[in-house]
C-alpha cells in the first residue's frame, strides 16, 4: 500500500476514500490560489462561500434532493439533532418511535424531555437482532411525527422497506448509512445524519429538512441555534460554521458523483458485505449478530463461541494489521464497519485473517 495505512474497521470517525484525502492534502497549503487552507478562510468569503454552494449542489444531485426541501449543515454532531427533532417539529405534543438499538434509544430519551414518546415498535425482545414489523404501526392521531434510525450502527440492523406511517411525517437518522446507496427523499420529512460515518470529519450532521416542517411558533425555550429555520434562512451561515467538514464533505460528494453516483456505491456496498456475511454464515466458529433480512450493509456486528475468544480475535486482528474491530462497549463481540471508503480489497483480507483464525483455533 502506498501509504501504510491500516484497513481501519472503525464505525466512526471512519476511512475516507483516499483519492479524497490526497486532494485535501494537496490543498492543504494554498487553497486554489487563495493563499490560505481552508482551515484559515473567512466563512464569510466568496472563496467559502463557493466551497459551501458546491457541496450543497452536489450533495442536491447526488441524492435528487427536491427544490422544496431545505440542506443544512449544523454542528454538534448526531447527537444534538436527537433534541432538535422534537424541539422543532413537536406540535401536538406526540412523538412516535420505533426502538431499533442504542442510537435510537438515545434518541427516545432525548425526545422525552420535550413531549410524550410512544415506542409503537420495538426489537428490544431479541436484543435488536431484527427490524420489527412497520407495516400496520399503531400511529395515534395527533401524533406529529414517526422517527427511525435507519441503521443502528451498534446493533447492525437497516430497514430494507420503510415503515407506513399512515401519513405522519417521517424522520430518520442515516448517520451510518447516509449516501450509502440511493434514497427517495420525497419519502421523508427530515433526514439526518452525523457525517463521521460515511462522509467526513466528526463534528457536524447535514439535515434536510421539508420546507413546510420550518417554524416561526417554535416555543420561547428553544435556543436560536437549535431552531432548523435559522440555518435555512442563513444557508447554514447564521454562526461560523463547521467550514473544514463542509469542506471535505463537499469533497466526498463530488468523489461519489464522479464514481457513479448512489446506485454504483450501493452495488459495490452490496458485494462487499455479502463477501463477509456469506463467510460468517459458512463460520462454524464466528457467528453474525443479525437476521439475515435486516443485515445492515455498513456495519456488520458478530461473535465467536465466547467472550475470551472475542477478545483474542481482536487482539490477533490488531497484530495482522487491521483496526477497530472490537464491538461496541455495549453489546460486546466483534464489528467491522465497511463503509463506502472501505475498499473491497479491505474485506477480503478480513475474510481470509479471519478463516485463518478459524481453522487454527478449531479442534
Ligand atoms: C454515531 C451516531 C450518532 C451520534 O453521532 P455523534 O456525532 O457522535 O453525536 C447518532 N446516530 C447514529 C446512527 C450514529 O451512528
Amino acid at each position: 500500500m502506498k501509504y501504510d495505512r491500516t484497513y481501519n474497521f472503525s464505525a466512526g470517525p471512519a476511512m475516507m476514500p483516499e483519492p479524497v484525502l490526497e486532494e485535501i492534502a494537496a490543498e492543504m497549503m494554498n487553497y486554489r490560489g487563495s493563499g490560505m487552507c481552508v482551515m484559515e478562510m473567512s466563512h464569510r468569503s466568496k472563496v467559502f462561500q463557493q466551497i459551501r454552494d458546491e457541496a450543497e449542489a452536489d450533495l442536491r444531485n447526488l441524492m435528487g434532493i427536491p427544490d422544496n426541501y431545505k440542506v443544512l449543515f449544523i454542528q454538534g454532531g448526531g447527537t444534538m439533532q436527537f433534541a432538535m427533532v422534537p424541539m422543532n417539529l413537536l406540535k401536538n405534543g406526540t412523538a412516535c418511535y420505533i426502538e431499533t438499538g442504542a442510537w435510537s434509544k438515545k434518541a427516545i430519551n432525548e425526545a422525552k424531555k420535550f413531549g410524550k414518546v410512544e415506542i409503537i415498535a420495538s426489537s428490544a425482545d431479541r436484543n435488536f437482532a431484527y427490524i420489527p414489523d412497520c407495516s400496520d404501526l399503531p400511529i395515534p392521531d395527533d401524533a406529529d411525527y414517526v422517527y427511525i434510525c435507519e441503521n443502528e450502527t451498534i446493533n447492525g440492523t437497516t430497514y430494507y422497506e420503510l415503515p407506513d406511517t399512515k401519513g405522519k411525517i417521517l424522520v430518520s437518522d442515516q448517520s451510518s448509512m447516509f449516501l450509502s446507496r440511493p434514497c427517495d427523499v420525497t419519502k421523508y420529512g427530515l433526514i439526518w445524519a452525523g457525517v463521521q460515518k460515511n462522509v467526513g470529519p466528526a463534528g457536524m450532521a447535514v439535515v434536510i429538512i421539508r420546507e413546510d416542517l420550518l417554524r416561526d411558533d417554535l416555543p420561547s425555550f428553544v435556543p436560536t441555534y437549535m431552531n432548523y429555520k435559522i440555518h435555512a434562512d442563513n444557508d447554514s451561515l447564521y454562526n461560523t460554521p463547521n467550514c473544514w467538514a463542509i469542506y471535505c464533505c463537499g469533497k466526498v460528494f463530488r468523489y461519489l458523483i464522479d464514481n457513479g453516483g448512489l446506485s454504483a456505491m450501493h452495488e459495490r456496498n452490496v458485494e462487499k458485505a455479502a463477501i463477509l456475511y456469506d463467510y460468517l454464515d459458512s463460520s462454524k466458529f464466528f457467528t453474525a449478530a443479525v437476521d439475515k433480512k435486516d443485515r445492515s450493509l455498513m456495519n456488520v456486528p458478530f461473535v465467536t463461541p465466547s467472550k475470551e475468544q472475542d477478545a483474542d480475535v481482536v487482539a490477533a486482528s490488531k497484530e495482522a494489521g487491521f483496526d477497530n474491530l472490537k464491538g461496541h462497549k455495549s453489546v460486546g463481540g466483534l464489528r467491522a464497519s465497511i463503509y463506502n471508503a472501505m475498499p473491497k480489497e479491505g474485506v477480503i483480507a478480513l475474510v481470509d485473517f479471519l478463516k485463518k483464525y478459524e481453522a487454527e483455533h478449531s479442534a
